[in-house]
């Protein structure tokens, strides 16, 4: 039974195309680049959950910028190749500072991750969005949250601006010990192929005491895997479940 104590409220912002410039680079840990981003079209940015993603679109193979216009029916493109989006999380909005960090985990290939690997100062960034956020209420007793290091940024954040007494356990699997960062909360780190591993340590956690949220966010069939490990077979309500695909492996 849900309880109407914990109803998540949902947000809306209007959806706004933003061009932004990098005003710094810095390395957190080997793999994950922090991009630091401003300029005037930053001002009235909202986001108000540490789940919310925005869009960022990058240049198509051509090297051509074909940017959507945001309508009541949905982003219009002009004919052409489209200039490919994706979803990242606001780590860090300063509006006194007028900054925008981004964290990118550098993996390989795709348009994302290639350009932050050559991202400088100067370099330009179109940025929509977000365009809502949903917003978990901070009245659970406990919260368990459970990623890999594309859900850090939203973790990070979540955990600097989450009240001093709330219960929280964090899982958090990272490619490798280097990639491992400091965040506002104690953390349960895991490394890729190594024992122990993440999913089997959510199998065996003791289910918390009170009213516990359960977010996850990793590599979609793992996330859809997580849910029902969660939900089927050590049954939490699914209501206090929020597992989201944040990549797809081929
Ligand atoms: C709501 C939301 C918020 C997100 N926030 C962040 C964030 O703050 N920081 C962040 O780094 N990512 C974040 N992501 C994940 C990011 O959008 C994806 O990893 C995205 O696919 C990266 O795009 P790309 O252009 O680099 O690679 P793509 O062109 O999408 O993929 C190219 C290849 O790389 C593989 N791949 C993609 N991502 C990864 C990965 N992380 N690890 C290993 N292989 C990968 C794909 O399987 C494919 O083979 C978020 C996703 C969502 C849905």
């Amino acid at each position: 039974m849900t309880d109407e104590r914990h109803q998540a409220r949902r947000v809306r912002h209007p959806l706004k195309m933003r061009r932004l410039e990098v005003a710094r680079v810095a390395h957190v840990t080997p793999h994950m680049v922090r991009v630091t981003l401003r300029g005037d079209d930053l001002a009235g940015f909202v986001s108000a959950a540490p789940d919310d993603h925005v869009k960022l679109f990058f240049p198509t193979p051509a090297g051509t910028m074909n940017l959507p216009v945001f309508s009541e029916n949905g982003p219009v493109y002009a004919d052409g190749e489209h200039s490919p989006s994706r979803d990242y999380t606001p780590r860090r909005y300063d509006a006194a500072a007028g900054e925008l960090d981004i964290d990118f985990v550098i993996h390989g290939d795709g348009p994302a991750s290639s350009w932050a690997e050559t991202a400088s100062v100067g370099d330009v960034l179109h940025v929509g969005g977000p365009r809502g956020s949903m917003v978990v209420a901070d009245d659970f007793d406990h919260y368990v949250m459970v990623g890999d290091a594309t859900a850090l940024p939203a973790i990070g954040r979540w955990l600097e601006h989450m009240p001093a007494d709330r219960n929280v356990t964090v899982l958090i699997e990272v490619s490798s010990a280097e990639e491992r960062q400091a965040l506002a909360r104690d953390v349960t780190w895991f490394v890729a192929g190594a024992s122990p591993r993440m999913d089997e340590a959510l199998a065996a956690l003791p289910i918390p005491q009170g009213d516990t949220f359960w977010w996850v966010a990793t590599e979609s069939k793992r996330a859809r895997a997580l849910r029902s490990l969660l939900v089927e077979q050590r049954g939490v309500d699914k209501e206090w479940v929020k597992a989201t695909g944040y990549w797809q492996a081929d």
